[in-house]
């Protein structure tokens, strides 16, 4: 029996739930089959890509996905055999698209999103992982005017949410990005949108803030979760049970397997991303480089260039398949000539998502003493620290600082 608090899953959400539960001074366990930020939130993209605010489903989007489809290594890929799986969860992609559906999502993304940009700035000075920041903006790359010009209503719809960005023609590029080839006619840099310096490195640095407050780790697989005598108890692999006073579920793309177990239901899939870390001196890389008509970026980190992005929806089980690194490695060659593309490591990630590209943040139904984090897609390293201060404000019973219908878990 514990007296505080447990989280499921110690990924950047659980890492951050920890952090903020710990600073105000709640005992805090935190327990992960794997150990602390070793999954999908060690080797993502780094971006604390604040100004990223359109949702997934947009009409603009959905209109690609033919032509990316045709492409087997492309940016979107469907294993034909997942596809009758997936429908639902398509199904529900779609029709968030419709215009009001789009445009609450839109304002929803960008109340987290200016919530998570305070928050990561206070939580990265109280535990001194600040110099872990990189404050070099992004810059967005077009092959033709046909390109750019579908881009602008994108960028339109973030202005209204106080984004602020730059458009570049051909000629001013290599001032923001030299050695870049020579097919890329207009660019948009965006100031505001920040990196770190490695994503792992920082969850274990976050980590180990959280335990100088007090947080503890345990290593261990959840197979079950139940209420019993009015507190929910996990049960392990091990056959050991906690009981705890509140639950987190923060398990990523894993955390519908115990919401069943709550009773429910909720339409989490994963978006499988790719990538490859080169070593640092790939290229003379001055921010992180985004390539949207191909679906993947280019990241300097302090541990190396990593070079991807994609995305799989191919479910939980399938082996990786790292043709997809290599397909983006080569068109990263492409677009900067320059690139060493030698000794690398290739890596796959499983992104949480829910169909609206929004997070679930909020109670279990009939469990009200478990709360759920989970599904940020995309977006799971930027929203981290916001999420972090919202589950600690909902634990603590305290009014949240944002409007928290967007995030409802029983949404769908
Ligand atoms: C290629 C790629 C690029 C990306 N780039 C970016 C980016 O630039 N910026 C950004 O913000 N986001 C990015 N993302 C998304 C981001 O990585 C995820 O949204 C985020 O890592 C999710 O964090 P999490 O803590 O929810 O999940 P995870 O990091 O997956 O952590 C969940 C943890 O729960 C544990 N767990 C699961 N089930 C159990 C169980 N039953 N018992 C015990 N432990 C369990 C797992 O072991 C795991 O450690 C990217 C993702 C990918 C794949």
């Amino acid at each position: 029996m514990t007296d505080g608090v447990t989280i499921v899953g110690a990924g950047i959400v659980g890492i951050c739930c920890a952090a903020y539960l710990a600073e105000a001074g709640r005992s805090v366990t935190v327990i992960d089959r794997t150990g602390v930020c070793e999954e999908t939130s060690s080797g993502n993209a780094a971006a604390l890509a604040f100004s990223d605010v359109l949702p997934l489903a947009q009409k603009g989007m959905i209109r690609q996905v033919p032509k990316w489809l045709a492409d087997p290594l492309g940016p979107l890929a469907i294993p034909p055999a997942y596809m009758p799986r997936l429908l639902p969860w398509l199904w529900r992609f779609w029709r968030a698209s419709g215009a009001g559906y789009y445009e609450a999502s839109l304002a929803a993304q960008a109340s987290l999103m200016r919530l998570a940009e305070a928050e990561w700035m206070g939580l990265m000075d109280r535990s001194g992982t600040r110099p872990m920041l990189r404050e070099d903006g992004s810059l967005e790359l077009y092959e033709g005017e046909a390109e750019f010009e579908a881009s602008l209503p994108g960028w339109q719809a973030r202005e209204k949410h106080g984004v602020a960005f730059r458009h570049l023609a051909g000629h001013e590029l290599p001032d923001y990005q030299p050695g870049l080839a020579k097919n890329f006619t207009h660019g948009t840099f965006v100031p505001g949108w920040k990196t770190v310096a490695d994503p792992q490195l920082l969850g274990k640095a976050l980590w180990a803030y959280a335990e100088r407050k007090g947080a503890r780790f345990r290593p261990g697989r959840v197979e079950g979760l139940a209420q019993e005598a009015g507190r929910p108890v996990l049960r392990l692999a091990d056959g050991s049970a906690i009981a705890a006073e509140t639950v987190v579920i923060a398990a990523g793309a894993w955390s519908h397997f115990l919401t069943r177990q709550a009773g429910d239901r909720i339409p989490l899939e994963t978006e499988r991303g790719y990538n490859t870390t080169l070593p640092k001196d790939a290229f003379e890389l001055k921010r992180q480089l985004i390539f949207s008509g191909h679906g993947f970026v280019i990241t300097p980190l302090e541990t190396g260039i990593r070079v991807g992005g994609a995305v799989e929806l191919g479910g939980l089980d399938r082996p990786p398949n790292y043709a997809r690194s290599k397909a983006m490695l080569e068109k990263a060659r492409r677009f900067l000539p320059g690139l060493k593309t030698e000794g690398g490591r290739e890596w796959m990630g499983y992104r949480p998502s829910l169909p609206d590209s929004l997070p679930v943040i909020g109670r279990a139904g009939a469990m009200r003493n478990v709360s759920y984090a989970f599904g940020h897609g995309h977006l799971g390293l930027t929203q981290a620290a916001g999420t972090g201060r919202l589950v600690r404000d909902l634990v603590l019973g305290q009014p949240a600082v944002i409007d928290m219908t967007p995030f409802d878990p029983f949404r769908f």
